[in-house]
């Protein structure tokens, strides 16, 4: 066993209302200089939607695609070796601007004094239909504008004729639609692809914390840790010619002081702490071949900072008293090893994140008027979990590689633990298979 420490955080989705609060205050504090207007080392993307900077998911668009090799270790497919020792004279896998986004200056003036119109906008980004002037017609969390749905206040007859006939089904098909938040930071990876992919050695992982940082004087700009980096989470300045990325505000974490994102977040969604980990099993997880044990492999990388055994072998590691006792207060390892509520984000990656989310459970309401059931019932529970809005499928794509048995028993757990907060609250007697479900 060769213990290391770990700063980390867990974010609980149904709790972020997309105010970007988190994005502005970090741009305030690291990137409010030219060379890095475009970049956000915070940004909260709207799901479904294509992500920041756009289709960073689409492994095969950015990299070829990942394999395992016959050691077991993670290399490029065939197409994607090729591409690789092409990238290495000219790196063309990096996206352009067009891809995060143009900022621009708003005109407050025209805030103010333009004249009231009729209508709010209705007309989509011109590159969805015709794909073209993207940098334009595209940019970072559009996708908020995108759900579709009836127009209820069409004031045409025949049209609103229609739509009062086809009400009931128009109703369900719209209360179908679904959007949530995910708000992202760099994951400070226990295996990051950006500091492996980093000809100059200037990408770096700290060993007393494990934040991912670049070392600014020994950057020559060569741009691999942006092609490497599977969530997209170094940027380049184009003033400077530098990568910039992340740092967990360390400045901060040193002296005490919580994230600049996590202090200000509206929703108080964001947990962060300290993880004691084995790093002898880091390779193991990281290439293991069974897509269904993806997730599981990562969560048992951690160790349990309570156990004795674990405890004095950090201390032979030279991890600080204070540090030891961190880890057992951290939340994180209540919320991944103890409640089990928490998922890594996009596990098959294999960098093993450490940023994890609590996945969203609302909205259920739906499931209360249409079909007589409470989702908020603990009587209820299981089958207002297969009429949830948001499908199991999508949010097992984003945490669990797309095995949905994981996803499906956080979202049981969390229902179980609101409906049994519901009955603490309102003074009821609770239910004690409800409380042993919640743990
Ligand atoms: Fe590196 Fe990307 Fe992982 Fe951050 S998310 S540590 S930039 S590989
Ligand atoms: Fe979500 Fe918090 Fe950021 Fe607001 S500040 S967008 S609630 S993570």
């Amino acid at each position: 066993m060769r213990v290391m420490a770990q700063m980390g955080m867990v974010m609980n989705l149904d709790k972020c209302i997309g105010c970007h609060t988190c994005s502005v205050t970090c741009k305030q504090a690291w990137t409010n200089r030219s060379g890095v207007e475009y970049v956000w080392f915070n940004n909260v993307e709207t799901r479904p939607g294509q992500g920041y900077p756009r289709t960073y998911q689409d492994q095969e668009r950015w990299l070829g695609g990942w394999t395992l090799n016959r050691r077991g270790r993670l290399s490029l497919k065939a197409g994607g070796r090729l591409k690789k020792l092409f990238s290495i004279f000219a790196n063309p896998k990096l996206p352009a601007i067009e891809d995060y986004y143009e900022p621009w200056t708003y005109d407050y003036d025209n805030l103010v004094q333009a004249p009231l119109g009729d209508h709010v906008p209705v007309a989509r980004p011109k590159s969805l239909i015709s794909g073209e002037d993207m940098q334009v017609r595209w940019s970072a969390n559009w996708d908020d504008d995108l759900g579709g749905g009836p127009d209820l206040t069409r004031s045409d007859p025949t049209l609103k004729a229609m739509t009062e006939k086809a009400n009931t089904q128009v109703r369900l098909e719209f209360e179908k639609t679904f959007m949530f938040y995910l708000p992202r930071i760099c994951e400070h990876c226990l295996n990051p692809s950006c500091v492996a992919s980093c000809p100059s050695g200037a990408m770096y992982k700290r060993a007393e914390d494990g934040i991912v940082l670049v070392d600014q004087d020994r950057c020559r700009g060569w741009r691999m840790c942006v092609t490497g980096c599977p969530y997209k989470k170094v940027y380049f300045n184009h003033r400077t010619g530098k990568a910039e990325k992340c740092t967990f505000c360390f400045p901060r974490v040193e002296v005490g002081l919580p994230t600049v994102c996590s202090e200000t977040c509206v929703g108080r969604l964001r947990y962060i702490g300290v993880m004691l980990y084995d790093a002898d099993r880091v390779a193991e997880a990281a290439s293991t071949t069974d897509e269904h044990d993806l997730y599981e492999a990562q969560r048992r990388v951690f160790l349990d900072p309570n156990d004795p055994v674990v405890a004095r072998e950090a201390e032979r590691a030279g991890i600080p008293r204070d540090w030891i006792e961190a880890a057992q207060r951290s939340p994180l390892w209540a919320l991944i090893n103890t409640y089990r509520v928490a998922l890594p984000l996009h596990p098959e990656y294999r960098t093993m994140p450490m940023v994890w989310y609590i996945p969203p459970l609302s909205p259920v309401v739906d499931v209360v008027r249409d079909a007589g059931v409470d989702g908020e019932d603990a009587g209820n529970l299981f089958g207002a979990i297969d009429a949830l809005r948001i499908p199991i499928g999508y949010l097992a794509e984003l945490f669990t590689a797309g095995d949905p048995a994981p996803v499906t028993t956080v979202l049981r757990r969390l229902a179980a633990m609101r409906s049994y907060m519901r009955e603490v609250n309102l003074g009821r007697p609770t239910d004690e298979s409800i409380a042993a479900t919640v743990g």
